[in-house]
């Protein structure tokens, strides 16, 4: 124990020995400790009182910047009121209305609405309810999945089954059977410094009627991809690209579900990234900005096609063997409808992509400093792709968040790209001081 035994380095800082910290360097950060105490707006405070200009929005969630007065007020007026109802075979009013007004939100034709408590379970619950409804309709064959290399899809056996980041599977044995792959899009030679959506690379969607036609359709149950992918350093769907799978999958009776856990709620300048590109598909998942971060909470969206067709039998015997303790939480849905409420009173949706450009050129001035290789971006998501140092991939991007840590800003890095999806009320003067201090952290790296 002696190496890594933790001491209280500080008298401000908690004793930081026993948490085991997700997705994170345990023993470097336990050493070099970024405890954050306090949140208001665009704002982080650590425990020592330094001033961050947070520019990931938490972690893609904080869409409505942190602690919002309203959101809070309604956290706080739910729990003096109903701490937790029974989530199965009773409900509370809350759940009800934040179904409704979600569903009003996304595309038509998306009508019902199934809570989770995060990304992840909402994955996997898209992946289960698309094998039921198949078994429900006579297709029982249909049991493999088709998700994207570099697809993020959480952290649950289903979402490391379908997602396509080699360090979140390698390590956690053969996990689901049956899945396949498309190509990821992501290409520097032809889509390098693309401001907005990609030229090149809508023929990426056909290699999936090459996948149809090894496995045959009768054995594929769903296609699954994030609009714009987010964890993997985003990647944006070149022009007519989800149109395509969207057709292929109609052809072939396979359902396709979007992974909205981050491209929904203003991230790419529309309620849904569905709604911005026009393309409805069977099932979308969601969670993050649905509470603006204060709550955990997730949904699945479905059409009612899907609905309908678990909706036979005894009507009242248990439809869908499925769901959590905490599904619809009260403190979550009171925080879910009034972060709905902040989005629309404030015109966040909008607010996004009317501060589309201004963000785009912004991060588009980045080109031309010390290893930037591309710059890419659409809405209020945004990343900046460094060449690594030979031999040390990741390195890179990690001196410079550490470097803008240390200038106040907080930024995200995954492998050696700079990600940024700023909560949506972002002003002018916080893009510059951002991409200022970004600027200097390329400098000085
Ligand atoms: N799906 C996507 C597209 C995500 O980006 C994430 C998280 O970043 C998840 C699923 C998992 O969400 P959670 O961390 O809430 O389980």
């Amino acid at each position: 124990m002696t190496d890594n035994t933790v001491q209280n380095l500080n008298t401000d800082l908690p004793d930081l020995k026993a948490y085991w910290m997700p997705f994170t360097g345990n023993r470097y950060f336990k050493e070099n400790p970024r405890i954050i105490s306090r949140a208001e707006g665009m704002y982080c405070y650590t425990h020592d009182g330094k001033e961050l200009l947070d520019v990931v929005a938490g972690l893609w969630c904080c869409n409505a910047g942190h602690c919002h007065p309203k959101i809070i007020e309604a956290i706080q007026e739910q729990a003096e009121t109903l701490d937790y109802a029974m989530a199965f075979q009773l409900g509370h009013p809350k759940a009800f209305e934040l179904a409704n007004r979600l569903t009003e939100m996304a595309p038509s034709g998306i009508d019902y609405a199934f809570f989770v408590n995060s990304g992840s379970e909402a994955v996997d619950t898209a992946l289960k309810m698309a094998l039921a409804y198949h078994r429900l309709c006579g297709e029982a064959s249909r049991t493999r999945f088709i998700g994207r290399e570099k697809g993020y899809h959480g952290v649950g056996f289903g979402g490391i089954s379908v997602g396509g980041m080699s360090p979140n599977r390698k390590m956690f044995g053969a996990m689901l059977p049956g899945v396949d792959h498309l190509p990821h899009t992501h290409n520097l030679e032809h889509n390098a410094f693309t401001n907005g959506l990609p030229e090149w690379g809508e023929h990426l969607a056909d290699e999936l009627e090459n996948i149809i036609a090894l496995h045959d359709a009768s054995t594929i149950a769903a296609v699954i991809v994030e609009p714009v992918a987010g964890s993997a350093g985003v990647l944006l769907p070149p022009k007519g690209y989800l149109k395509k799978l969207r057709e292929i999958c109609d052809r072939h009776g396979i359902l396709l579900i979007f992974d909205e856990v981050i491209n929904a709620f203003g991230r790419t300048g529309d309620s849904f990234a569905s709604n911005r590109f026009e393309v409805t598909p069977d099932l979308i998942t969601t969670a993050k900005g649905l509470t603006s971060g204060t709550v955990p909470m997730g949904a699945v969206l479905a059409k009612s096609e899907i609905y309908d067709a678990f909706m036979a039998g005894p009507s009242e015997m248990i439809e869908f063997f499925h769901g959590y303790t905490y599904s619809g939480h009260p403190l979550a849905a009171a925080a879910g409808c009034a972060t709905l409420d902040v989005y629309l009173d404030e015109g966040l949706f909008d607010r996004a992509r009317s501060m589309e450009d201004k963000f785009g050129d912004a991060l588009h001035s980045l080109k031309g400093e010390p290893n930037v290789i591309d710059v890419r971006n659409i809405g209020l998501i945004g990343a900046v792709e460094l060449a690594p140092i030979e031999g040390q991939p990741t390195t890179r991007a990690i001196d410079v968040f550490r470097t803008c840590y240390d200038n106040g800003v907080i930024i995200r890095t995954t492998g050696d790209t700079l990600a940024f999806s700023p909560p949506l009320i972002i002003k002018d003067n916080q893009i510059d001081k951002f991409i200022e201090t970004v600027r200097e952290a390329l400098q000085n790296n």
